[in-house]
């Protein structure tokens, strides 16, 4: 059996077999790799926010796609600014790169030819560009897309937001958290946090800085504006994925 447009079902990578692997059309096909972050949200959200979001966005995104595939997520991610708040896990971006390149050089192997990149964490873009940088220097064909989640709706969720700030643990975040990850929700230890913009260093400690780890007011966060924030990423993502189709 293929799971070939099979549109309507979650196309996860880890419910196929080798010989289905080795059916599907690579040319047309597109795999997903979700990629976010182990790491500190605030007083009120759990430290895998970025990952477990991303990955319910990814089966979203694929389901209203067909001939896409969701790998499973990559569930760390580089987060040196926050590694003084106890729980984050943050990997070095030379360990990341490592891991990135096997995995996108086992995924070679098996002709696959178009890989995207879905990331939720602020650290990671650069990183999945030298890794991109360092296969193609060593001879990789694949074609690398890396999509940063709020790029494309950045205007838009300013817009539907009651808080003036946004950015991580925030009003959108936290919105999102309570569809997606409502385990990972204390919206009633959530704080609001004005911050100034000053100068800071390129890599600044955020303790030094942010006392309780979050951006602007996630006091405000509902459930229906998860839902708004869920349709605006699923919606551009999409198209993003039939552009890619088409490439
Ligand atoms: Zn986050």
């Amino acid at each position: 059996m293929t799971h070939e447009n099979n549109k309507g079902k979650n196309m996860l990578y880890y419910n196929l077999t080798w010989d289905e692997i080795e059916e599907i059309d690579k040319a047309k096909t597109v795999l997903i790799q979700p990629i976010g972050a182990i790491e500190q949200h605030g007083l009120h959200l759990g430290l895998g926010q970025d990952s477990v979001c991303g990955y319910e966005l990814c089966k979203l995104s694929s389901d209203a796609v067909v001939d896409t595939y969701v790998l499973p997520p990559v569930w760390w991610g580089s987060s040196t600014a926050l590694k003084n708040f106890p729980g984050t896990i943050s990997l070095k971006p030379s360990t990341l790169i490592l891991m990135l390149k096997d995995i996108i050089k086992s995924l070679e192997r098996y002709q696959w030819q178009k890989l995207v990149f879905f990331n939720t964490h602020g650290g990671n873009p650069g990183i999945l560009n030298s890794a991109f940088r360092e296969v193609k220097e060593e001879g990789s064909a694949m074609s690398f897309f890396n999509y940063f989640w709020i790029d494309d709706i950045a205007d838009q969720v300013k817009e539907i937001i009651d808080a003036d700030l946004w950015g991580h643990a925030c009003e959108f975040e936290t919105s999102l958290a309570l569809q997606h990850f409502p385990d990972g929700v204390q919206l009633d230890k959530a704080q609001e946090n004005p911050f100034k913009a000053e100068l800071r260093e390129a890599v600044s400690d955020w303790k030094s800085w942010n006392k309780n780890g979050n951006h602007g007011d996630p006091r405000k966060s509902t459930l229906e504006k998860g839902k708004l924030f869920t349709k605006l990423v699923v919606d551009n993502f999409s198209k993003y994925l039939q552009a890619v189709q088409q490439y």
